[in-house]
């Protein structure tokens, strides 16, 4: 199919696409717009003013900006993330539908595309009369724990009560009540009302949902959702390997260099630290961080975001370390402020990648092999933390309290342990299998967009 022209009355079909305008969101949008032109398909991404993409890299696509006023929660850094997506999907409403009207009145639009967690555009985007998807960026497993809320709710497993936390929840096992989503210090009734929106929204308004997921490590979650929701479900991922993006797109500064010191040492022997694009931790915890990495005695590649440390400014080049640890750093470590990710994972030194387990991250990692080291932060990041220990036992988790004597034995046990070597095994196996997965998914999407 790939090239195909997708033609209604001699033109081609555009697609809509509306992205939630953060890093582990917009990529894969990018990659699944890449993906959709290359099948001949148009694409128009209407887009926030926040974080807007780089139109000049991406001069196959149409992009429209919506214009919306953000409120300052939405804006300012380290917020509440669940105030800042009400805010956000408040903000939007109104400017993506009247961009949406605006765009159906010169063109064939087939249909749009808009993220899973947009779910006033996805609901105004139905009530304009277009076909809409939702775009999840995140697991199938995540996805349908969503939609289990209601259910989870009536029963009394969330709001999330401490004395329930290692209970199973049932039908979505291996999940435990520690693992659905959670946002430490939001409100829980907000977070809870949140997602139910969205599931509501999608139940209501999707006429059908886009995984970045694929079948060799989800094949069950999927056949489940598309049984709950009797309406497709593509699982077109993974979307960076099939869109085979190049590595650029991002919202930060790439420090290069990194690959360079990389080069430098042998195969398997660096672990890459890294906490993506949102999670922050307290002062005490990157301390804790520094000691356990400096006494593992294993060389290092740490991405240590600015603003991602709480209580030390962006403008702050490096938060001040540990008394002993600035040696260790300088001998045996490397930090720098965003890496290349996915050249770091694909580089032969990467032995291990300590991560907080966002699905993209989690995703690149298996792509490329790499067992994990697993703390995840908040919200989708314990599901895929617990398939990652316990679904494909290619990680282990670091530990809820972060204390350096246990980083530096969980370290050391997964780069250099008999426990890691055969997690690394499995995460070889998962990557064979990623990239065996074939683009007859996103096919499928093509055809369904073209009958619509
Ligand atoms: N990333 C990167 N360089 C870094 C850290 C992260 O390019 O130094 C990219 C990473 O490859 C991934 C994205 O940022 O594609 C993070 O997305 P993820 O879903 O893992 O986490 P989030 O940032 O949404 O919490």
């Amino acid at each position: 199919m790939a090239g195909q022209e997708q033609h209604r009355h001699g033109h081609r079909r555009r697609v809509v696409l509306f992205p939630l305008p953060f890093q582990g969101h917009l990529i894969p949008m990018l990659q699944l717009a890449a993906l959709l032109r290359a099948r001949g398909l148009e694409v128009t991404v209407l887009h926030a003013n926040l974080n807007f993409p780089d139109p000049a890299r991406h001069p196959d696509l149409a992009f429209v900006p919506i214009h919306e006023t953000l409120p300052d929660e939405v804006t300012s850094p380290g917020n509440d993330i669940v105030r800042q997506l009400l805010a956000l999907n408040a903000a939007c409403e109104a400017p993506f539908r009247e961009g949406l009207a605006s765009l159906l009145r010169g063109q064939d639009v087939a249909c749009a595309v808009v993220d899973g967690q947009c779910y006033a555009a996805l609901v105004a985007a139905s009530q304009l009369g277009v076909p809409a998807l939702a775009l999840r960026t995140d697991s199938a497993a995540t996805f349908r724990s969503m939609l289990a809320y209601p259910r989870l709710r009536d029963a009394g497993f969330v709001p999330i009560k401490e004395e329930r936390l290692d209970e199973l929840v049932p039908k979505l096992e291996p999940l435990r009540v520690r693992d659905l989503i959670r946002v430490d210090g939001s409100d829980t009734d907000a977070l809870c009302s949140f997602i139910t929106t969205v599931a509501d929204a999608i139940r209501a308004s999707a006429s059908g949902v886009v995984i970045n997921t694929f079948e060799a490590i989800e094949a069950a979650e999927l056949a489940k959702i598309q049984h709950e929701l009797s309406r497709p479900a593509f699982a077109v991922g993974p979307l960076h390997l099939l869109a085979q993006a190049p590595v650029e797109q991002s919202l930060y500064v790439l420090d290069r260099g990194c690959l360079d010191w990389l080069d430098a040492h042998p195969p398997r022997s660096v672990l890459y630290v890294s906490l993506g694009s949102v999670a922050c931790v307290d002062r005490n915890v990157f301390e804790e961080m520094a000691c356990g990495l400096a006494s593992s005695g294993v060389p290092f590649l740490w991405v240590v975001r600015p603003g991602s440390v709480r209580g030390v400014g962006e403008e702050v080049p490096l938060p001040p370390l540990p008394d002993g640890v600035n040696e260790e750093v300088r001998n045996r470590g490397k930090i720098v402020k965003w890496a290349p990710q996915r050249e770091v994972l694909a580089h032969n030194a990467i032995g291990a990648f300590w991560t907080h387990c966002g699905w993209n991250s989690t995703l690149e990692s298996v792509c490329e092999g790499v067992p994990m080291l697993a703390q995840p932060c908040f919200a989708d990041q314990m599901v895929n933390a617990r398939y990652v220990t316990h679904e494909w036992g290619v990680g282990l988790e670091v530990g809820e309290v972060i204390e350096r004597e246990r980083v530096a034995k969980a370290v050391t046990k997964l780069m250099v342990g008999e426990d890691g070597a055969q997690m690394r095994e499995r995460a070889q196996h998962l990557q064979m299998q990623a990239s065996a997965a074939t683009s007859l998914s996103m096919d499928s999407l093509v055809q369904y967009i073209s009958s619509l």
